[in-house]
């Protein structure tokens, strides 16, 4: 590896420390589309110090190889535990991908990762991704097309997507289909600071390959405890194709006028159904009490495509976010290393301010 990496055609490298705040993937995944965008290279050391097995998983090495694939870039030190990568991307291209994920790991996940440069691209690029859709620790399918889908349009950034086979940890086997629309138009920021209107709320539980009974006590606990009933069809059990078990996963989906949530507990050995289904009213009421537009997850992620679309444009943008995670602080570090703009963070009553502003660049 080059110990002294600094530019590229010119352009200083990004210096990351992967252990910085949260400590986990997401400084690698938003590290990679950061140098994609901006062209310059990518060094980053420490990586996912934070976590148990620190370094490179599957996941995360194909989400280098992602990045790679899309920009013509190269890569070194993109081995299995590796804790430091250097990355220098080349043009980013649009086009037809094919990328698979061995076992479980996150298909959502790497298209995050190559997402930010294929919305900037010429050109609409169509991928393929196999592996997980529905797995621990990582957004599910739902959760992208219910909540991050509809607010990447309003940027004017089409993504399209279509879930041919679901994947549940720790299997894999899921399948599914992106199609990545750059905006024709300038790019739109804008404030996403209240939610608007309630419109509707229900509930899945997904079980395929396991008994019956757990996806009917999972529903019955979480309309107890939610007040949600099978009668106003807020409590559901959707057919599944048994190929696509074993797993399980419970999803609250929240329709606003603004913006849509979607909370979700998975299948774990130990946890009963009642637990599971405990933890989600949790969470949703959690997210009800405030008066915020994003819960956690979605304020985590939504903080990328919207920094760029305010660098593109050079107009500030906000969010409120109802609980400021360590995954929401990191990743506005990183963005704040890596482009000219400042995300800022504050607290307010009942919720939390994520302000980006566009700075000048030098
Ligand atoms: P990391 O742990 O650094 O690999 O990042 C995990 C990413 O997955 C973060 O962007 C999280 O917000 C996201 N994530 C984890 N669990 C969920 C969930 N239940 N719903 C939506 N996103 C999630």
């Amino acid at each position: 590896m080059n110990p002294t990496l600094s530019q590229h055609n010119g352009l200083p490298a990004i210096l990351l420390d992967g252990s910085q705040g949260e400590g986990g993937g997401q400084i690698l995944r938003t590290g990679l589309a950061l140098s994609m965008v901006t062209g310059r290279p990518l060094r980053i050391e420490r990586i996912r110090a934070g976590r148990a097995k620190p370094g490179l998983m599957r996941q995360h090495l194909a989400c280098v190889q992602a990045a790679v694939e899309v920009s013509g870039g190269q890569a070194e030190g993109a081995e299995l535990g590796s804790q430091s990568l250097q990355f220098t991307p080349g043009a980013v291209r649009a086009g037809d991908y094919t990328f698979r994920i061995a076992g479980a790991g996150s298909c959502l996940l790497v298209l995050q990762t190559v997402l930010p440069a294929l919305m900037l691209a010429d050109a609409p690029s169509r991928i393929q991704l196999a592996g997980g859709t529905h797995n621990p620790m990582a957004p599910p399918f739902d959760f992208l097309q219910r909540a991050y889908v509809p607010l990447l349009a309003r940027l004017g950034v089409g993504l399209a997507l279509t879930l041919e086979r679901r994947g549940f940890y720790p299997a894999g086997g899921g399948l599914l289909q992106a199609v990545i629309t750059p905006a024709t138009q300038a790019l739109t920021p804008f404030d996403l600071t209240e939610r608007g209107a309630a419109l509707a709320a229900w509930a899945e539980a997904l079980a395929p390959g396991l008994a019956r009974s757990v996806a009917a006590r999972e529903l019955e606990e979480l309309g107890r405890r939610l007040g949600w009933t099978h009668e106003a069809d807020q409590l559901r059990a959707p057919g599944v194709r048994q190929h696509e078990g074993p797993g399980n996963v419970l999803l609250a989906t929240l329709e606003y006028a603004q913006v849509t949530e979607v909370f979700c507990q998975f299948g774990e050995r130990g946890v009963s159904s009642e637990l599971k289904a405990r933890r989600l009213a949790d969470e949703v009421l959690a997210f009800q009490h405030s008066s915020a537009a994003t819960g956690p997850h979605l304020a985590d992620q939504w903080m990328l495509p919207l920094a760029l679309a305010v660098w593109r444009t050079g107009r500030a943008a906000s969010f409120t976010a109802s609980e400021l995670t360590d995954h929401t602080r990191t990743n506005a570090a990183v963005i704040n290393a890596c482009l000219p703009v400042r995300v800022a963070t504050d607290a307010m009553d009942g919720a939390s301010l994520v302000r980006i502003e566009p700075l000048p660049v030098p």
